[in-house]
């Protein structure tokens, strides 16, 4: 995803001419007026072009006080989500359709040379060609993820020396790699390729094409990983879910998101979930403390994907947080 077209589109969106379409529109200039058209309250819905936030917003003062949204959104949101909400459209529809009322080409992926993500070192050691018993391989096979050795590597020398080189990839599209630490010298544990967007973009690892509406959501690669033999796919937040990885996931168009964040993370859970309630339903496994995917192995995991449970508002995780013995 090109994000500068994307966001010359987006300011350049017909907020206006749109909307005309969904409900009445009562004036242009730089905040245009409408009547909601999800609580229908008279001219209640204001766009902003330019929100104090630094991008255009779209809110509804009614619906945001609550009661009369449906659970359908929160009251605020973005123009992309906005859109898709009134269109009932996917997110790759979504995009498109941004670009063509805007009259900003959708742009390919590619990006210019210097900021292409780094390549994997070419003088790292396939672990495929090491001895069982080396470390990397070895760490792993105690880590449920042994299908990684066919395409991960050890580098030799240099800034990551002895970690292990993952690949990263958004839907099959090479974007850097993870450099893991092997051991406890190796500070901090993971390194990321240059040029990589972490925060941007998520790993994908999506096994299979039988649950695509499906989709558990954690903190890592090796996390993900872990789902490899599930039958559901996942992706890794390269150190944790921040919110500008919201985009990447929903293009991946989850109908369900399965919350498997670090039991440690547990008052990070609301805060990611708000960014999704009004597209999809969230579940939640009962992760405790120093639990992750990876410690839970494969089977663990699927437990607790059985054990999950929906949460809708702040309150059903307060009370899954009670019955798990949670503090708040
Ligand atoms: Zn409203």
């Amino acid at each position: 995803m090109d994000d500068t077209e994307l966001t010359k589109a987006i300011e350049g969106f017909p907020i206006r001419s749109w909307l005309q379409k969904h409900t009445r529109v009562y004036s242009g200039g730089n905040v245009v007026y409408a009547d909601c058209p999800v609580c229908k309250g008279k001219k209640r819905l204001g766009v902003y072009r330019q929100s104090r936030l630094g991008f255009p917003l779209a809110t509804c003062g009614r619906c945001k006080d609550g009661g009369h949204h449906n659970g359908v959104w929160t009251g605020a949101t973005t123009i992309p989500s906005f859109v898709k909400l009134l269109e009932g459209t996917s997110w790759r529809q979504t995009f498109a359709l941004i670009h063509k009322l805007s009259g900003v080409p959708e742009p390919p992926w590619e990006r210019p040379a210097d900021q292409k993500p780094e390549e994997v070192p070419a003088d790292a050691i396939p672990l495929k060609d090491c001895r069982d018993d080396e470390k990397a391989v070895l760490m792993l096979r105690s880590r449920h993820v042994a299908h990684l050795v066919e395409t991960t590597s050890l580098a030799i020398g240099g800034k990551y020396d002895e970690r292990v080189i993952l690949p990263c990839n958004y839907q099959g599209r090479y974007m850097g790699f993870e450099a893991k630490g092997t051991h406890v010298a190796h500070d901090p544990k993971s390194l990321y390729g240059t040029n990589m967007e972490t925060q941007l973009t998520v790993y994908t690892a999506l096994s299979n094409d039988d649950r695509r509406e499906d989709l558990v959501i954690t903190e890592s690669v090796l996390d993900a990983e872990t789902f490899h033999t599930l039958p559901i796919n996942a992706v890794g937040c390269y150190g944790g879910f921040k919110e500008e990885q919201t985009e990447a996931i929903l293009r991946l168009g989850p109908k369900r998101i399965y919350w498997f964040l670090d039991g440690d993370a547990w008052t990070k859970l609301w805060p990611a979930i708000r960014n999704f309630l009004p597209f999809v339903e969230n579940y939640v496994p009962p992760m405790l403390d120093k639990q992750d995917p990876n410690s839970l192995g494969p089977e663990g995991c699927m437990n607790y994907l059985n054990d999950a449970i929906k949460i809708e508002a702040e309150l059903d995780l307060i009370g899954f947080g009670l019955q798990l013995g949670r503090r708040l």
